[in-house]
């Protein structure tokens, strides 16, 4: 098969054209061209009055040498390389003990799935409840100021990913295809097919719960075991290896290969695996709030004439802002047409985060507005970085006045410096609620300077974005892992041979798709290893 990249036609085009640009590129006879099929569909938005359509195409010819000689050295027209996913090997008939995956996120669903493809029957241990279930009990935050510390938005099944708005792309390196595999389960489970090929794909947070619970009956029909409400809170390590994990309820599972997929959020777990000497060095993440604007702002400032367009959607923002203090400051995790949502999972703690549905058609545009910070801004060790996310979500519950009601104020008023007392036309979609308040105590004083120095900044890219109404909620503070569980060439951690640290939050993932691609990856590990493959992952 044939690969033409970067075809481009105008936003517009018909249905024939093509058909008509591939034969015009190929230089080819109309009858020549058989099948094709769009491998990635993106736009160029620059010009917003001009927004042209950019395809990858394969093509099956009959010819293809013959055009790929012609095209030598022209990198639009190649071989389309083989992503097909291939296993690493497979599961022995008899196994002395099963591989357990530790949390039922991204990570840990494909460290499933896979170990489960190829024979090895995983037990996955998840602290919280089954989707439906962990969905009353996040509404029960959301709605009635109640949270359930051991199934909310961060844990349960489906991780940190389930209520969100399914972005699914990372700017990882990913040589080996991965990202395509993690892809096409989720369209075999039920996602829709254009998320193998549009540039951008999303899900929302609707379609991600059916699809979760379509991969927890593939792993249990291919032998694997998915228990619910079972937090490990221990390790077995004898002589520098993994044995087993102890559950809180006391039982004990005996293992030699452990992968934790633990995400960012399990701070109890992080500790307990700290003092049990397991290597582990602090990283950096970043702290900021939320923005909402109209989304039709956004569209405006991104299409133009073109705002709406059935074929660009809601329109998103990547924003980028190095400030005098020499801190960055950028937008993470924008959710066009969706909502901010409350995303703490401990007691009396504010913090904020965003989703939204497939359809992306609520009336605000969300985005955290972050700000990089360093171990030298928290030092003090590997936990040192859970203290200051502590300290600054307690800060923000306070200001907020309780009942987990986060504090915001006005963009025109922060970069002001003066506090907000009255709504304007922007009305904030957190709940349970927004206290309009001053956010300059909210975060240190660096982060404050960088924020109110960005949001004016930003409005050179997005024409708007700093307008008076626009309304910051914080604070967000669970931007990826504040510490890093080191792990060597094998997979293994460097200190615990048979632990398998993974995903985000091991610090080896941001977002749904990396940390899937990262589970693929340490269940290959997990493979070779009881496998007796010494060849690096
Ligand atoms: P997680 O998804 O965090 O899963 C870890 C699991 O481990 C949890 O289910 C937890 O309950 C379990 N666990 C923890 N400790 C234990 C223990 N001791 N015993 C047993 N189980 C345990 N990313 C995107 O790419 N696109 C988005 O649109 C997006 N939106 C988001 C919106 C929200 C509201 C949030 C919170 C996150 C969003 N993210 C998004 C980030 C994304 O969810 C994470 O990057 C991803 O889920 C990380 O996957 P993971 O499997 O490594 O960890």
């Amino acid at each position: 098969m044939l690969r033409i990249n970067e075809l481009r036609l105008p936003l517009d085009h018909a249905e024939g054209a093509l058909r008509d640009a591939i034969v015009a590129r190929l230089g080819i006879q109309p009858a020549e061209l058989g099948e094709f099929t769009v491998f990635k569909r993106s736009y160029d938005a620059r010009k917003s009055s001009t927004i042209t359509l950019s395809y990858t195409i394969d093509v099956e010819l009959t010819n293809e040498d013959a055009l790929l000689a012609k095209f030598a050295g022209d990198r639009h027209v190649v071989r389309t390389p083989d992503t097909n996913y291939r296993f690493v090997g497979k599961a022995p008939e008899e196994l002395a003990h099963r591989p357990v995956v530790v949390g039922f996120g991204p990570c840990g669903i494909f460290a499933a799935l896979i170990l489960a493809q190829m024979g090895f029957r995983p037990i996955v241990l998840e602290r919280g409840k089954a989707v439906r279930e962990r969905t009353k009990d996040t509404w029960g935050l959301w709605r009635q100021s109640v949270l359930n510390p051991e199934s909310n938005v961060q844990f349960g099944e489906g991780g940190a990913g389930t209520f969100s708005d399914g972005k699914l792309y990372s700017q990882i390196k990913d040589p080996k295809h991965y990202g395509r595999k993690v892809l096409t389960e989720f369209v075999k489970a039920g996602a829709p097919e254009e998320i193998l090929y549009v540039s951008k794909p999303h899900i929302g947070t609707f379609r991600l719960v059916g699809m979760v619970e379509n991969m927890r009956a593939d792993i249990i029909a291919l032998g694997g075991e998915i228990r619910f409400q079972q937090r490990v809170a221990d390790v077995r390590i004898e002589d520098g290896h993994l044995r087993g994990v102890v559950l809180a309820n006391g039982e004990e599972i005996r293992s030699d290969h452990v992968i934790l997929a633990l995400g960012h959020s399990a701070r109890d777990t992080f500790e307990m695996l700290h003092e049990r000497g397991v290597y582990m060095e602090a990283k950096p993440f970043s702290v900021g709030f939320r923005v909402e604007h109209p989304q039709s702002l956004i569209d405006k400032a991104r299409f133009g004439p073109n705002a709406g367009h059935p074929v660009l959607g809601a329109a998103d923002y990547k924003l980028v802002h190095h400030a005098k203090n020499g801190r960055s400051v950028y937008s993470f995790c924008m959710c066009p047409g969706g909502t901010v949502v409350a995303a703490t999972s401990e007691p009396n703690r504010v913090v904020t985060n965003g989703m939204s549905q497939y359809s992306r058609n609520e009336r605000n545009a969300n985005a955290g507005i972050v700000v990089g910070i360093t171990p030298d801004d928290y030092p003090g060790g590997p936990l040192a970085g859970i203290a200051f996310q502590r300290h600054w979500e307690s800060r923000a519950y306070e200001l907020g006045g309780g009942d987990y009601i986060a504090p915001g104020q006005l963009v025109g008023d922060f970069v002001k410096g003066q506090p907000s007392s009255v709504l304007g036309s922007v009305e904030p979609s957190y709940k349970p609620g927004v206290k309009l308040g001053d956010l300059s105590t909210s975060l240190p004083d660096y982060a404050i300077a960088a924020v109110r120095e960005a949001l004016p900044a930003f409005e050179r890219q997005i024409k708007g974005f700093s307008m008076h109404d626009a309304v910051l909620t914080g604070v967000e503070t669970r931007t990826s892992s504040p510490l890093r569980i080191t792990r060597g060439g094998d997979c293994q951690s460097l200190n615990v041979k048979g632990l398998f640290p993974a995903g985000e939050g091991a610090g080896y993932a941001g977002g749904i798709l990396s940390a899937g691609v990262d589970g693929i990856r340490v269940a290959e590990a997990v493979a070779k290893s009881i496998l007796g493959d010494v060849t690096v992952v």
